[in-house]
């Protein structure tokens, strides 16, 4: 069975429930969310009843919590060296792990980080002590999910050699998995028109038992471009067929696919639609037109 879902808003008021609510509106039987914005560390403790009620709900309609996923923010970096950023960032995740801990969910998404002109192997040995520090003391069954990056700026872990590079180096190696991004793969220099040579790379240099997300994106850049600007589906350089050979590959049915497509003129979240035409197995060059001039929207 295909596991599909989208990144949604997580607000303080209404917590977890308020996600599932947005992810069940996009018929997606699977989500990620932010325990706050993607954007900064600002986070308001977990709604321990709303955590039950979603648990209640998730039951009642079939979602696997396992299948649940958390992304930490953005601007937390571990590969900076600075003493000071790199402490807030190990504090930030520690926290953020306790409250994965607390919606009761079991995976946390995490950008390696950006080296910010200090090297890659610094940056990289940074990210290593970094993973070190915040696992030493922590007894949670988190698993922290790497994600490929596309390689913007000085950012690490845009290879499947580098991710291994940093799960080699930390003690707790079952507490890291990765999270496969394909606009960033992409944009990595990754070739997407042959998937399954891709794949084969990731078993023999990582192991496919370490992947356990997806995140679905089209690219609006040329392979190899370093960009990281995501597409909507089947909008982009990757294409319609190539996603869906990801989404559909046989090796990655129990995994989440989980969509970071561009809101539709800035305001308009377009999962539903596009879930809708990844389950059709057929591309609508339209559609973001039909959303466009859509009443509804
Ligand atoms: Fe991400
Ligand atoms: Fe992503
Ligand atoms: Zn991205």
């Amino acid at each position: 069975m295909l596991i599909i879902g989208s990144h949604v808003g997580y607000k303080k008021d209404t917590g977890l429930l308020g996600s599932l609510e947005e992810a069940l509106s996009y018929d997606a039987n699977t989500f990620m969310f932010y325990t706050g914005a993607p954007q900064n560390t600002m986070r308001s403790p977990i709604n321990e009843e709303q955590v039950e009620e979603a648990f209640v709900k998730m039951k009642e309609v079939g979602i696997d919590p396992n299948t649940v996923i958390v992304h930490a923010p953005y601007i937390i970096n571990l590969a900076n060296g600075d003493s000071e950023k790199f402490k807030f960032s190990c504090n930030f995740l520690k926290q953020e792990l306790k409250r994965v801990h607390d919606c009761k969910m079991h995976y946390l998404v995490l950008h390696p980080g950006s080296h910010v002109g200090q090297g890659k192997e610094i940056g990289i040995k940074n990210i290593i002590n970094g993973l070190n520090e915040i696992l030493k003391d922590d007894t949670s069954d988190v698993t922290i999910l790497l994600e490929t990056m596309a390689g913007k700026g000085s950012e690490l872990g845009s290879s499947f050699e580098e991710l291994k590079e940093i799960i080699n180096g930390v003690n707790k190696k079952d507490r890291l998995g990765v999270c496969l991004d394909t606009c960033h793969i992409h944009d990595a220099g990754y070739n997407l028109e042959n998937f399954d040579v891709v794949l084969d790379e990731f078993d023999s240099i990582i192991g496919l038992d370490k992947l356990h997300c997806i995140h679905v994106n089209d690219s609006k850049n040329e392979r190899g471009a370093h960009k990281d600007r995501h597409e909507n589906i089947g909008f982009g350089k990757i294409g319609f067929k190539n996603l869906l050979n990801v989404i559909y590959h046989p090796k990655l049915e129990k995994i989440p696919k989980i969509l970071e497509t561009p809101y539709v003129d800035r305001e308009y979240a377009p999962y539903k639609e596009e879930i809708a035409m990844i389950k059709a197995k057929k591309f609508d060059p339209k559609l973001l037109d039909k959303i466009k001039n859509c009443d509804a929207k």
